[in-house]
C-alpha cells in the first residue's frame, strides 16, 4: 500500500496540530522533512519514541515540532507511522503536509487511516464505525454507547452467534455428506433450541437500537398548538435564543422555524409551527397545512396548551389530530392561574408536563417525559447494540433467516432447506463484522469519515 499523509487535527487554528504519515515509506518521508536536534537519525528511532526537532522543506525550517514514530504492526493503522506535532497554525500545518507530499507521501482520503487499521486486522468493521461515533459524540451517553462498540462488545456477541451457526452447519454437513459413516441425524429439537437461542442473542443486539439512534441523530419533533399558547416562547426557551418571533397577536409564526436543541443528553430536532386553527389568512393557512404535514412526519409531538384558559375548539381539534402519535402535552403558563380542563387532555395524551416557558421553569420534566417515551435509560445506554443502519440491517437479516430456519424445522421441512437458511444467516453476520464484505460496502463505510482519521 502507498504511504499516505494528512492533517489529523481540525482545519482551524489551535494549540497544536498533528500531521500523520502512514505506510512503508512513512519513516523515510519523516526523515526527509524532520531533523531531531539531538543529531539522532529518524530511521534509527525505535517504535513508540519521540524526538524534538525541526520540520523543514530542504533548508527552509518550517516549525519546531515533536516527531513520534510507531513501527508496524504496533500502530493505529498497523503500518509504520510517523506523527509530527507542530504549532496549530493553519499555514504551518499545510506547509508540513505539503513537504510530506513532496517527499513521497500521497494525500490520504477521508477515513484512510482507520480503513488501513481495518484492512490490517487492527479493528473489525463495527469497531471502525465506532471510531466515527466517538468523534461525533455530543454527550456522555452517546460516548458510552460508541465506546461500548469500539471495545468490540458487539463484535464478540456477533462472533459467538456466528460460530454457533458454523457449528450447526458443520453438524448438518457431516450428516449429509457422510451418510455411510453412520453419523447420527442432527436432532431437530436440538437444532430448534440452538436456533431460538441464537435468535434471542441477535434480537438483543437490535433491541436498543432506537435508543442509540435517538442519542446520535436526535428526535424529529414538532411543537404544535393553537396561536398564543406559548409555542414560540417554549421553542426559544429550549433553543436558548430568540429565533421565533414572540408576540401576543395570534398567528405570528407563519412558517416553520427549525433548530436542534439539547435536552440533557437528547437532541430534539425541533420545528416551531404556525398555530393550528381554522384561518381565513391565506399565507398563514399555508403555514397551518405545513404544521399538519409536520405532525405526520414527526416522531414526537409537543402539543402546547395554555393552562390559564379553558380548552378551546381549536385545542379539541388538535387533540384529535395528534391521536396515535408519540406525544407530550405541555400545559404552559404554570406561573399563572390554572383554568384548563385537564381531564379532556388526559383522555388523549398520557404524558403531561406543567411548565412556564416564559419563566423557564419545568423544562426538566419535559426531558424526563421524552426519556420515558423513548425508553432512554441507563440499561439501554449500557446495552451492546447495533450502531447504524448497516449493522442493524445485517443483524435483522441474519435474525430473520434464523427465525425462518427454526419455523421451517417446526413445520417438519427438509434439513436441506434449513441448511440454506442457516448458511444465509451466517453470511449476514460475516458481512456485519466485515469478514466477508464487498469493497463497495467498505468504501461506503469509510467515506463517512473525516480526512485525517
Ligand atoms: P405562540 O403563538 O403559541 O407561539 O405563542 P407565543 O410564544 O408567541 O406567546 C404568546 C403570548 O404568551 C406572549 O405574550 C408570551 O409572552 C406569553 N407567554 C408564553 N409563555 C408564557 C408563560 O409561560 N407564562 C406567561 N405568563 N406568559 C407566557
Amino acid at each position: 500500500m502507498s504511504t499516505v499523509a494528512a492533517i489529523s487535527t481540525p482545519d482551524a487554528p489551535g494549540g497544536i496540530a498533528v500531521i500523520r504519515i502512514s505506510g512503508e515509506q512513512a519513516v523515510d518521508v519523516a526523515e526527509k522533512i524532520f531533523t531531531p536536534v539531538s543529531g539522532k537519525k529518524v530511521s534509527e528511532m525505535p517504535g513508540y519514541t519521540c524526538a524534538y526537532g525541526h520540520a523543514h522543506d530542504a533548508d527552509e525550517i518550517i516549525d519546531d515540532c515533536i516527531l513520534t514514530v510507531f513501527k508496524a504492526p504496533h500502530s493505529y493503522t498497523g503500518e509504520d507511522t510517523a506523527e509530527i506535532s507542530c504549532h496549530g497554525g493553519l499555514f504551518v500545518t499545510k506547509k508540513i503536509l505539503r513537504a510530506a507530499l513532496k517527499y513521497g507521501a500521497e494525500n490520504a482520503p477521508a477515513g484512510e487511516f482507520t480503513k488501513r487499521a481495518y484492512l490490517n486486522g487492527k479493528l473489525d468493521l463495527t469497531q471502525a464505525e465506532a471510531v466515527m461515533d466517538i468523534i461525533s459524540a455530543r454527550g456522555e451517553r452517546e460516548l458510552k454507547m460508541a465506546e461500548n462498540l469500539r471495545s468490540g462488545a458487539a463484535f464478540r456477541k456477533a462472533e459467538k452467534c456466528s460460530s454457533r451457526l458454523m457449528k450447526l452447519l458443520g453438524d448438518l454437513a457431516a450428516w449429509a455428506d457422510y451418510p455411510e459413516e453412520d453419523i447420527p441425524e442432527v436432532e431437530p429439537e436440538y437444532l430448534i433450541s440452538e436456533l431460538d437461542s441464537i435468535g434471542d442473542e441477535l434480537a438483543s443486539l437490535v433491541k436498543n437500537y432506537d435508543c442509540g439512534r435517538i442519542l446520535r441523530q436526535g428526535i424529529a419533533s414538532a411543537i404544535v398548538g393553537r396561536p398564543n399558547v406559548g409555542k414560540s416562547t417554549l421553542f426559544n426557551c429550549l433553543s436558548g435564543c430568540e429565533r421565533s418571533i414572540v408576540t401576543d397577536i395570534a398567528g405570528t409564526t407563519r412558517d416553520v422555524v427549525e433548530e436542534s436543541v439539547r435536552l440533557g443528553d437528547i437532541t430534539l430536532r425541533l420545528s416551531d409551527t404556525a398555530g393550528i386553527r381554522e384561518t381565513e389568512d391565506m399565507i398563514e393557512g399555508i403555514g397551518v397545512s405545513i404544521a399538519e404535514k409536520l405532525i405526520g412526519e414527526s416522531e414526537l409531538i409537543i402539543a402546547v396548551f395554555d393552562g390559564n384558559c379553558p380548552l378551546t375548539e381549536d385545542d379539541a381539534k388538535l387533540l384529535k389530530k395528534i391521536n396515535n402519535k408519540k406525544c407530550i402535552a405541555v400545559i404552559n403558563k404554570s406561573d399563572l392561574g390554572q383554568n384548563i380542563d385537564i381531564a379532556s387532555i388526559k383522555e388523549n395524551i398520557q404524558h403531561i408536563v406543567y411548565l412556564s416557558a416564559k419563566e423557564n421553569d419545568g423544562v426538566d420534566k419535559l426531558r424526563a417525559a421524552v426519556e420515558d417515551i423513548f425508553s432512554i435509560d441507563e440499561n439501554a445506554v449500557s446495552a451492546v447494540t447495533a450502531a447504524n443502519e448497516r449493522q442493524k440491517n445485517c443483524i435483522d437479516s441474519s435474525l430473520k433467516c434464523v427465525r425462518d430456519a427454526s419455523a421451517a424445522l417446526k413445520n417438519g421441512e427438509f434439513l436441506d432447506a434449513v441448511n440454506v437458511l442457516i448458511d444465509e444467516a451466517e453470511q449476514f453476520l460475516l458481512e456485519l463484522t466485515g469478514k466477508k464484505v464487498t469493497d463497495s460496502v467498505v468504501n461506503e463505510v469509510f467515506s463517512r469519515f473525516c480526512v485525517g482519521k
